[in-house]
């Protein structure tokens, strides 16, 4: 059996570690013509984790922040709650905070990777996938799956739909400071977010403000600086802080009627891209790759069996995640409400989500 990975992100090359485990031949490759630093920080939960190659959890756990908690402020900055993720870590181990970059690197090594390259053609004839690639070159797989993130190009193979706006846009920058080593903080404005999300030993932390707007935005951060300039805590600081060097993003989120078509298949932000806030995006990228892997080895229906096992588990994450984004763009009138939930029911809601999410094994 040959498979073709079409995208070396934390997807394709969680696949390509678990194929190689089974003795399942893969060609991988990807549009970048070189690997460059990429990203900021990320929470990587243990259900992911506990996936990875032993040399990847170490670095993670070596390189990365134990995160133990969450405290959640207001517009002006007073706290409204603040809980502990100890019953998690005690049932099923440390979430870390890394960087993008470290977890990538340590998911490179000994994976083969043929950069610069895409798919030009992809044709599906009988039970094999012929496919013809940007350097010219052909050859036939038993599958192809599409490991190429948010804008996949191999998901027009299998749908014709697309990724949808969310309605939440974002800014991410390092803040250079040193803050709360293990904890993550979130800021609830007028229709704004703040996130503070610790790098290991607190030396310095990623920076998260985002808001709510009818359309994409692709340009000046003057509008942010009008949007957060009420608010209060660190807020203020944040914004005359602010770097040249921010990775602006629109939230978007893809849910699919199906995920395969024939012999081709998606996964990660291909088949089920989904807005931040739970931070399991990369956990379950990490998933699916395991799932699909073994689903391969067993053969017969694989990609209907991948899919079937997925899905459930996947959109509920999926509708979590969209839940506590729109609490974002609540309107004003509703805030003693939002102020409600957050301090009373938000802590329920998340650890009893994250729990039966880390409860079941894919
Ligand atoms: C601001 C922000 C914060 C986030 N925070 C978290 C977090 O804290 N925790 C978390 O778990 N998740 C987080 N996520 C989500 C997480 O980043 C994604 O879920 C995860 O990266 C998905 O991995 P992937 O491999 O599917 O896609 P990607 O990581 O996007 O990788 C796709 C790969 O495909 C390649 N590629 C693209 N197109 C082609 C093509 N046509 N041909 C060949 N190669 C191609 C790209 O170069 C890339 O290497 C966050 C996302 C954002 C935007």
């Amino acid at each position: 059996m040959r498979v073709l990975i079409v995208g070396a992100g934390i997807a394709g090359l969680s696949l390509a570690h678990f194929l190689k485990e089974r003795g399942i031949s893969y060609d991988l490759i990807d549009q970048t013509p070189e690997w460059r630093t990429i990203g900021y920080n990320m929470l990587v939960w243990p259900n992911g984790i506990r996936l990875l190659p032993k040399t990847v959890q170490r670095n993670v756990t070596n390189k990365g922040a134990r995160i133990t908690g969450n405290l959640i402020l207001a517009e002006d900055g007073s706290v409204i709650q603040r809980f502990s993720f100890s019953s998690l870590i005690k049932r099923h181990g440390s979430a870390y905070q890394v960087l993008r970059d470290d977890l990538h690197q340590a998911l490179r090594r000994g994976i083969k990777v043929r950069l610069n390259t895409v798919v030009r053609t992809l044709q599906q004839a009988g039970i094999r996938v012929h496919v013809q690639f940007s350097d010219k070159k052909k050859k036939s797989y038993d599958f192809v799956v599409g490991a190429d993130g948010v804008d996949s190009s191999v998901r027009s193979h299998v749908t014709k739909q697309k990724p949808r706006f969310s309605g939440i846009t974002g800014w991410l920058f390092w803040y250079p400071k040193k803050t709360r080593p293990h904890e993550i903080l979130t800021q609830w404005g007028s229709g704004c977010f703040f996130g503070l999300y610790p790098h290991c030993k607190g030396a310095r932390s990623a920076a998260y403000l985002a808001f709510a707007t009818k359309r994409h935005l692709r340009t000046s951060n003057a509008h942010f600086v009008r949007r957060f300039a009420g608010m209060g805590g660190m807020i203020p600081e944040i914004i005359r802080s602010l770097p040249k060097k921010v990775y602006h993003h629109d939230h978007q989120f893809v849910r699919l009627r199906s995920w395969h078509k024939g012999s081709v298949v998606l996964i990660g932000d291909a088949a089920h891209c989904m807005p931040p806030p739970m931070g399991m995006g990369a956990s379950l990228a990490i998933e699916d790759a395991f799932v699909l892997a073994s689903e391969l080895k067993k053969g017969g229906h694989a990609l209907d069996r991948f899919e079937q096992k997925r899905r459930p588990r996947v959109e509920q994450v999926q509708k979590e995640a969209r839940f506590i984004e729109r609490l974002l763009a609540w309107p004003r009138l509703l805030y003693p409400v939002r102020k409600f939930m957050l301090k009373h029911l938000y802590q329920y809601l998340f650890m009893h989500v994250v729990d039966t999410i880390l409860s079941e094994r894919p």
